[in-house]
């Protein structure tokens, strides 16, 4: 049986990888330190046979006896409000987090997947983001915590492959949304259903006239799986490139919601991209993948999700 080390496993992205690679037949480990993720994402595979979890800040050394075939390292603060609140664990968990788990993957003779990020191409400058542009990234800005640690840990990451030789890949993610993600992390998606869900108006920064670009969280893992198990070492976008502004999204949470809210608008957050479209030709190219799941069915699939929570839940205030 492949043995997988998975971190961040109990965050959005890795519970859900955490079940992908349980259910493909690996051993996985999961670590975290629940800095913003929470146990009840990955409580269903507690006590299965070929699930442990580890409880464990990544910045500190790492130390895990057994053998390892894969390692993905998916710990890191992932939206806005949180890097900005906890901006050194940001940069900590980039830069210290990666060098630890790549040093492990070094003594384990493993293969390495880094979470890396559109972020890393800034306020893009280049429409749309192919893998091949370097970016536009302010350092010292509020998201340059996030930013930067990324730009390291890809740097990094080619470190230990070109002067190592270790087996390493970089995904770079585009916004990803779905089920479990939580619903005060302050990213577009849960910020919109929460509000729509308590009766509240939907808060569009700025005149919405910025873009994004949604990948349903299935897609996502197919990409980064098919990623791991391919032999391209160089970044590659994993997202969805159906475009649409922040205010036309408005709209359609709305619409999908059924709330008689109406939208009102709040400031711009510093360094704020203004468009972002993922070029998937690389990924189509060498993983033969593209994403399946389209923007309506996928926020039906995620309305229902955040419908599920009780009241308490959807009251509850940031922790
Ligand atoms: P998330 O906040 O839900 O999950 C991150 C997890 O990492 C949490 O469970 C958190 O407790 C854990 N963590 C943070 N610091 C840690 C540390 N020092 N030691 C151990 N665990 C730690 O976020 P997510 O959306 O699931 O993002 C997962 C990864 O994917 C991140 O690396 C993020 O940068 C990347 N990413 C996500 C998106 C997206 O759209 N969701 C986009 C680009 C990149
Ligand atoms: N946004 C918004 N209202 C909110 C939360 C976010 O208009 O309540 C905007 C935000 O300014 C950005 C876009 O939605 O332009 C996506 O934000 P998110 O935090 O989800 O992700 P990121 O900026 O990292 O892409």
């Amino acid at each position: 049986m492949k043995k997988i080390l998975i971190t961040g496993a109990a965050g959005f992205l890795g519970s859900h990888l955490c079940d992908r690679f349980v259910n493909e037949g690996y051993h996985v480990i999961g670590m975290d330190n629940l800095i913003t993720g929470d146990k009840k994402n990955i409580d269903h595979l507690i006590g299965l046979d070929n699930f442990e979890f580890i409880a464990h800040d990544v910045t500190n050394y790492i130390e895990y006896k057994g053998n390892l075939d894969y390692i993905l390292h998916f710990a890191s603060p992932a939206s806005p409000i949180d890097y900005l609140k906890i901006p050194i664990q940001t940069l900590k968990v980039g830069a210290l987090g990666t060098h630890n788990l790549l040093g492990l993957a070094k003594a384990k003779n493993a293969r390495m997947l880094i979470a890396s990020t559109s972020e890393v191409y800034g306020d893009p400058l280049v429409h749309p983001q192919k893998e091949a542009y370097y970016g536009n990234v302010n350092t010292i800005g509020p998201r340059g915590v996030y930013d930067e640690a990324k730009r390291f840990q890809e740097s990094i990451t080619m470190a230990y492959h070109r002067f190592h030789g270790l087996e390493t890949r970089i995904v770079r993610i585009f916004n990803t949304y779905g089920p479990r993600m939580r619903l005060n992390d302050g990213r577009v998606i849960p910020a919109f259903m929460g509000q729509a869900l308590r009766g509240e108006d939907l808060t569009v920064f700025g005149d919405g006239s910025q873009t994004r670009s949604f990948c349903y969280v299935d897609d996502q893992v197919e990409g980064i799986y098919r990623l791991l198990l391919s032999d391209y070492a160089e970044p590659i976008n994993i997202g969805n490139s159906h475009e649409i502004t922040i205010s036309e999204f408005a709209e359609e949470i709305i619409k999908l919601t059924g709330t008689n809210q109406k939208v009102i608008y709040k400031d711009l957050p510093v360094d704020d991209p203004m468009q972002r479209q993922p070029d998937i030709s690389l990924a189509k190219k060498v993983l033969d993948w593209e994403p399946k799941i389209g923007r309506e069915e996928g926020m039906k699939k995620t309305f229902e999700y955040f419908k599920g929570l009780s009241q308490e839940e959807l009251h509850k205030s940031e922790h």
